[in-house]
Formats: structure tokens, C-alpha cells, sequence
């Protein structure tokens, strides 16, 4: 094949090619530009050569190319994207690959540049990227979490979410979800893995309990889909969401709701009790024949039974006052308050000829002065009333303080508790079998409320004919 026909060869290919193939010389006027070049820059055929790149964009992309010229000039090649202004107006984006030519002597002769159109690719990658932004957004702020485990149910990817509400780094990574599952709820989670890996995109949703990093175990509710077959996925994709509060919420409205028809069925019963009494004395007060005495006698028994009605409800008040959460939460010298109830109850303390022995300094606590006011008028209420058969009765009170916690304890050498009605007896209107109705079954009750309320705990130790002792805590007071 002769040199012409070779050329002529390359020449038809080179007109051919469907990427942009042109020539510029080292003040960027146009040598040469195949038939796809000219379409690009928006010129008819012939139309380029003999013209300056320059009338082809902005300032900025101009200086873009001088810069460009100049590696050219030290012999480099180099791809970049440039921004073109075709002949129409409108403004392109083209991917160039430029190489230099030098002369036999060494002197730069031009630049030489493949191209195409990558508008529409720039377009299109843009938009990926912002919708993954987008998504990646989603995900993240969501209040839910989203988590990704392989086929061997190891976690392989959490969203920021997750890592926010179960407390876990990456250190998860490669872990078996199984081994953070409640031991309690491990065997039915076996089972919904495995009807999951037997039931690709057929969702599950469970509710299970999960090991949060702080080692706690939080109610999660999830929506669980094998995606493993799907090639953006290629996992098993778990929607979940933290609902311990809501857990807690209902079994505390459930205890709630026994507590409160175990209220209704005591109150009415106690309520009709002195009412019927006060009924019944009034139709025998209504008899002609009655002596002064009977008389004297019945309208006694009325007065009683409106009494212990009165203190019946000032009790339920008590009991309801005792539960609210909010309250005056200050520093008390609870001696001071100690001190009152007793002197309160100082007529009756002497006519039982109880003895009390209170511990002086007593540690100072963070409380609201009423409830605790209603802790120990209870406390020492009960004490009185539970040792009047006690031949010495005596009722010691004091406190131990370790850490931030006091300890108090208030002891009598009463009666005593039979062990099976020791978890009841802090319920509301609950008498214990045995014992003579003395009261209305609700001071332990308040008493449970009230320390709670400021967040400490109550309990009792006792043995039946060796007296108990009440313990309860409260926060140590700084100041
Ligand atoms: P009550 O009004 O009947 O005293 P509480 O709620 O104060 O109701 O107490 C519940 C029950 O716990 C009492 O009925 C009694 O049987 C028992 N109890 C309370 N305090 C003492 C105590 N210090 N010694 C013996 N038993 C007690």
C-alpha cells in the first residue's frame, strides 16, 4: 500500500470518529477539526480552522486552556473537562485528552486533542450523587434506625441513627445480631432469621429485646426484609425503633389499672361500711321507745362511723396528694421534721407509753418537706398501733448515710409481719389477715408514694412477735 492511500486511510477514520478530534497551535487557533469536532462546537463542516478556541468560551475557562498550553509545552498530556460556549449560544462541558507535537527541532508545534460531549454524564453523575446525598440524609436523621446484616446475620452496616440510640461504633461490624438478642428471646429470633433467609423480601416484623453498649436491654421494634437477592442491597435490611418507654408505659398503665380496680372494689367497701352503720342507727334513732341511753349510745355509734369516714377520705386525699411527682424538693434537717410529728402525737405516744429514741444529727436530705413530713407520721403511726400490745414499747429512729444515699430506718418492738404479707403491705388497702382492723390500709401505701415520688426507695425487714423495722432512702442534701 503506497503512502497516500495510507494516509487517506487514516484520514477517513479520523473524519469518522465520533469524538472530537482537533489540532490547536500554541496561540489556540484552530490546525485542524474532524466532522465530530465541528458538531460539538456547534460549527458547520470547515468551519473551525482558522479560528480561535477563544470564541468558543468565558475568560475563565480560556485561562483554563492557556494553563493547560503551557504543560503541554513541557511535553505533558492531560485530560480535564472544559467548559465550551458552542456557536449557538449554549454552554457544554467536554472531556479533552490533549497531547503536545513537537518540531524536528525541538519547538512546540501543537497541541493535539480527543474530546467528547460530557453534559449529559456530568448531568447524570450529579444527580446520582445528589440523590445518594440525599438518601444518605434520610437515613441519618431519621429517628429510626436502619441496619444491614450479611447472610450469616452479621451486622455490616448501621446508620448514624443506630449508632445514636444503641451506643455501638463500627466495633459491631462483623458480629452476629443473635449475640445482642435478649437470652429470654433468642430462640423465637432464631426462628424469624430463619423463615427470613426462606422468605427473601417477604418483611417480619417482631418485637425483641436488644443489648444497647451500656449492656441495658432496650425493646426494639423492627421490620426485618431478606434483600439478599436484590443487587443494590445484598443483605437483610432491618427498619427498627427503640420502644422501651412505650413498653414500660403500658405495663406501668396495666399495674395502673389493677391497682386502681383494687382501689374501687376496697373504697366502695369501705365507704358503705360506716354508711350503713350511720343509716342504720338513724331508722333505730326514729323508734318511740328508746331510753336516753340507747339513744346516747346510737348516736355515738353515728358520729363514729362519719368520723372514720371523714378520715377515710382526708387518707385517700393524702394517698393521691402523695403521688405527685412535682413538690417542693429542698434541703431538710429531718430532725426538724421528725421532732413535729412526734410532738403531734405526743398525747398518744404517752398514753401508750411508747418510747421513742430519734438519733440526733441526722444527716441532711434533698426533699420535699410534706411528703417527708407524711413518711414518718405514717411510719410512727403504724409503730404506735403495732406495738400497743408490746410490753415495752419502744420505737428507735435514725439514719446511715453512704455515698449520696441516706438510709433511714424507723423500728419497733411491735407485733411484727408475717412473711407472706411482707410484699403487700405497700399496696393500697391492704390489711393483713390476723391483725385487728386499726386503720384503713392506706398509710404504707402513701408512705410507698411519697418516697418514690422524690426517688427513693421503701422496704421493711420483720418477723412476726420481734417487731419490724421501715427503711427507706432519700438523696443527701450538699448544703
Ligand atoms: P393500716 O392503716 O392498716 O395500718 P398500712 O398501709 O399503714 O395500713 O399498713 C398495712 C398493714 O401492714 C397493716 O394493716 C399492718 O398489718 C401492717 N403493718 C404496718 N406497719 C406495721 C408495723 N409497724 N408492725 C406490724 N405490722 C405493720
Amino acid at each position: 500500500m503506497g503512502r497516500e492511500e495510507e494516509e487517506d486511510r487514516y484520514r477517513v477514520i479520523i473524519e469518522n470518529q465520533a469524538m472530537g478530534i482537533s489540532e490547536v497551535d500554541q496561540e489556540e487557533n484552530f490546525l485542524f477539526a474532524n466532522l465530530a469536532a465541528h458538531q460539538i462546537f456547534g460549527v458547520p463542516p470547515g468551519g473551525l480552522v482558522g479560528r480561535n478556541l477563544r470564541d468558543f468560551m468565558d475568560e475563565g475557562s480560556f485561562r483554563q486552556v492557556r494553563e493547560e498550553t503551557e504543560e503541554r509545552k513541557k511535553g505533558k498530556s492531560g485530560t480535564y473537562d472544559l467548559a465550551i460556549i458552542r456557536a449557538d449560544g449554549e454552554r457544554r462541558i467536554i472531556r479533552v485528552t490533549a497531547s503536545p507535537r513537537f518540531r524536528a527541532d525541538g519547538s512546540f508545534l501543537s497541541a493535539l486533542a480527543i474530546f467528547s460531549d460530557v453534559t449529559e454524564l456530568k448531568k447524570t453523575e450529579e444527580d446520582l450523587r445528589q440523590r445518594e446525598r440525599y438518601y444518605r440524609a434520610l437515613l441519618h436523621n431519621a429517628a429510626d434506625m436502619v441496619t444491614i446484616l450479611d447472610e450469616n446475620l452479621r451486622f455490616r452496616w448501621g446508620s448514624r441513627s443506630t449508632a445514636a440510640i444503641t451506643g455501638y461504633s463500627g466495633a459491631i461490624y462483623g458480629k452476629s445480631v443473635l449475640d445482642f438478642i435478649h437470652p429470654e428471646d433468642l430462640e423465637v429470633s432464631r426462628a424469624d432469621f430463619e423463615f427470613i433467609l426462606r422468605n427473601p423480601g417477604n418483611p417480619l416484623h417482631a418485637i425483641r429485646r436488644f443489648r444497647h453498649s451500656d449492656g441495658s436491654y432496650h425493646y426494639h421494634e423492627a421490620i426485618v426484609n431478606n434483600l439478599l437477592d436484590d443487587t443494590t442491597v445484598r443483605g437483610i435490611i432491618i427498619n427498627s425503633r427503640d420502644i422501651t418507654e412505650r413498653k414500660l408505659m403500658e405495663e406501668q398503665l396495666v399495674s395502673r389499672n389493677r391497682e386502681l380496680d383494687a382501689f374501687a372494689t376496697t373504697v366502695s367497701h369501705d365507704l358503705r361500711t360506716p354508711l350503713s352503720i350511720i343509716s342504720g342507727y338513724a331508722q333505730l334513732l326514729q323508734s318511740d321507745d328508746l331510753t336516753e341511753e340507747d339513744r346516747k349510745a346510737y348516736v355515738a355509734s353515728i358520729a363514729k362511723a362519719a368520723e372514720r369516714l371523714d378520715e377515710f377520705t382526708a387518707s385517700l386525699l393524702t394517698y393521691a396528694q402523695a403521688g405527685k411527682p412535682e413538690g417542693n424538693m429542698v434541703s431538710i434537717d429531718p430532725g426538724t421534721v421528725i421532732a413535729e410529728v412526734l410532738a403531734e402525737r405526743a398525747v398518744e405516744l404517752q398514753a401508750a407509753k411508747v418510747e421513742v429514741e430519734v438519733e440526733r444529727g441526722l444527716p441532711r436530705i434533698h426533699a420535699d418537706p410534706l411528703k417527708l413530713n407524711q413518711v414518718i407520721y405514717n411510719l410512727v403511726d403504724n409503730a404506735i398501733k403495732y406495738t400497743a400490745e408490746a410490753e415495752n414499747p419502744h420505737i428507735e429512729i435514725g439514719a446511715v448515710q453512704q455515698g449520696g444515699v441516706v438510709t433511714f430506718y424507723v423500728r419497733d418492738n411491735g407485733r411484727g409481719i408475717d412473711h407472706r404479707f411482707l410484699d403487700d403491705i405497700f399496696l393500697p388497702f391492704k390489711r393483713l389477715e390476723g391483725g385487728k382492723p386499726h386503720g384503713l390500709g392506706i398509710g404504707l401505701a402513701t408512705v410507698k408514694r411519697a418516697v418514690e415520688a422524690w426517688g427513693g426507695r421503701v422496704w421493711v425487714n420483720s418477723n412476726p412477735g420481734e417487731g419490724s423495722t421501715f427503711y427507706f432512702t432519700a438523696a443527701a442534701s450538699e448544703d
